[in-house]
């Protein structure tokens, strides 16, 4: 299995200095009402079609949509971190799970939800997916409720950093178990950027 050697990040260099991921600080960010900007996200009406694809480098094709507002967003893959990217309030999560979109225009939103780890958790399909693929119905337990986020705009987190891309941090993280933990890590170790200075950015928090 070939990797992004993350130890060599420090070289990463992004076309813009707003870059991700962030660490959110909750009492600095514009708390807006969900009701302005309502987000709904649907996996399970849609074909799921799980691959590993190692052209993108392990990433899970899949399909899904999400409305932010107005607009609307077709998924294309998903893929984890081990330790999360996004922290908030200078606190790191154990893992994050990217769902990467497109609207019609070709811009690019990445979903983050952040996970912790904790036995009682009665979440299915992370650990599964590794060698067995996943069902729709598990997709959308990996969401958490009530779904209250963060945006702003920053990069993709691997190279080329890819710009302009429309961040949505969950607020609420999921409680996955230590196997799922673990399964992301025997898979992907450690495979989390650096985090980021915010440069002059608003971050907005829809709850
Ligand atoms: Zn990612």
């Amino acid at each position: 299995m070939q990797h992004l050697d993350y130890s060599e990040q420090d070289c990463w260099i992004g076309e813009t200095n707003w870059q991700s991921p962030i660490d959110i600080v909750a009492n600095d960010a514009k708390k807006i009402d969900w009701q302005k900007q309502p987000l709904i996200v649907d996996f399970t009406s849609h074909d799921l079609t799980i691959g590993d694809d190692r052209e993108i480098g392990e990433q899970f094709l899949a399909s899904g949509q999400l409305t932010l507002g107005e607009q609307v967003y077709r998924m294309e893959r998903l893929h984890f971190h081990d330790g999360s990217e996004h922290f908030i309030d200078g606190k790191q999560a154990d893992l994050e799970i990217h769902f990467v979109f497109h609207n019609e225009q070709g811009a690019t939103l990445v979903l983050a939800v952040l996970g912790t780890i904790d036995d009682a958790s009665k979440i299915e399909g992370i650990t599964t997916i590794f060698n067995q693929g996943i069902q729709t119905a598990h997709l959308q337990q990996w969401l958490p409720q009530p779904l209250s986020y963060y945006q702003y705009t920053g990069s993709l987190t691997t190279p080329p950093l890819g710009k302009d891309i429309t961040w949505l941090v969950l607020a609420n993280a999921i409680q996955v178990t230590q196997a799922d933990w673990q399964a992301i890590h025997d898979n992907y170790p450690y495979n989390h950027r650096h985090i980021q200075p915010l440069n002059g950015r608003t971050v907005l928090y829809y709850q």
